[in-house]
């Protein structure tokens, strides 16, 4: 039997990915399925993940940087996931328990009165330190644009705000160290509903175990994207758990500590030097950058953006 601890995107893709194989039961301690996030991710990740194209809100080519009236621009391939409707698609296919928390001991799990024996899969979310951002955004009406806008500000420290605009809904949001709700970009259209929380900053050690998702702490550090760290390790983690063949998983885990560790530092650099690094803004002004690979490796994006 497979337990997997965490009923959001990382634990349901697996259960997805594990189910015929073997009796999987999800558990989370959340009454509903279906989170809302930004669900920005590189056309690599989107496939790695092995889902339909129905999954798929917007397709981008092109980010658009802006810092007091300056832009730099990012020519790139990424897709929006519906995450929500994703996570309330394979939940609704699969074993889970809810709402309740589970207790891993040893090989059991204690889940209120039951207990389950297995192999255990942790998809929990980060449980360790972290340097915490708040984050919020707003759904509203669509607007008439055809990139995502991303914009800094030297007041938010480390932090940025966003209008990413898909046909139904645009999604307008910050994250900060600070109040993200003063750093919000003026969309002038009706607000339809609002959701957030916290993103980890995450220094990452490196561990062999079954875990996947913002559990494992590979988190792009800057932008707080856990879903291409999901992409990566799914089905070398399937693969373990159906075959007990580990060294994919070992050898991608390892590739990941390894990004997210220079993510980590650089993003520290840029928070002690903002207001030096803003100057980009100034030195690149209007120039465009290829990035494909970069907009998952951000150490080398950020390496192409910044006289470091
Ligand atoms: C505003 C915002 C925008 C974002 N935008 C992006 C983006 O554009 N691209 C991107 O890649 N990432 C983005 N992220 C990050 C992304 O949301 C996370 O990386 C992702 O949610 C990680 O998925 P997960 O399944 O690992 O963890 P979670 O989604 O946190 O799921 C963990 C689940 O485990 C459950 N749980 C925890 N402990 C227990 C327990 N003991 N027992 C039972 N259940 C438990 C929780 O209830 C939760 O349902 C964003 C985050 C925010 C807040």
């Amino acid at each position: 039997m497979f337990i997997v601890i965490g009923g959001g995107i990382a634990g349901l893709l697996t259960a997805r990915s594990l189910r015929d194989r073997d009796k999987t039961i999800v558990i989370d301690r959340r009454r509903v399925a279906g989170k809302e996030c930004t669900g920005i991710i590189s056309r690599t990740t989107f496939k790695f993940l092995g889902i339909g194209k129905e999954y798929i809100e917007g397709e981008f080519k092109r980010i658009e940087l802006v810092h007091e009236g300056r832009s730099i621009f990012i020519k790139t391939d990424i897709v929006k996931v519906d995450r929500a409707k994703l996570e309330r698609d394979l939940a609704s296919e699969l074993w889970i328990t809810r709402p309740v928390d589970a207790i891993p001991k040893g090989d059991a799990v204690v889940a209120g009165n039951e207990v389950y024996r297995g192999a255990i899969i942790k998809a929990w979310g980060w449980k360790g330190n972290a340097k915490w951002m708040k984050g919020i955004e707003f759904s509203t009406e669509p607007i008439n644009l055809d990139r995502i806008v991303v914009y800094f500000d030297v007041r938010n420290v480390g932090g940025f705000s966003w209008i990413v605009p898909t046909p139904n809904r645009t999604l307008v949001g910050a994250i900060s160290y600070d109040d993200p709700l003063k750093f919000i970009p003026p969309v002038h259209r009706r607000r339809l509903e609002v959701h957030g929380g916290a993103i980890p900053r995450v220094y990452p050690k490196m561990k062999v175990e079954p875990e996947i998702g913002d559990a494992t702490g590979l988190i792009k550090t800057f932008t707080g994207g856990g879903i291409y760290g999901i992409g990566k390790l799914l089905f070398p983690l399937v693969k373990w758990m159906s075959e007990g063949e580990s060294a994919d998983y070992i050898k991608i885990r390892k590739a990941l500590h390894k990004e997210v560790t220079r993510q980590y530092r650089l993003t520290r650099l840029l928070e002690v030097g903002w207001p030096i690094a803003l100057n980009a803004f100034r030195l690149l002004k209007d120039r465009e950058f290829q990035a494909i690979e970069e907009f998952d490796s951000h150490s080398k994006l950020l390496r192409l953006l910044l006289p470091l």
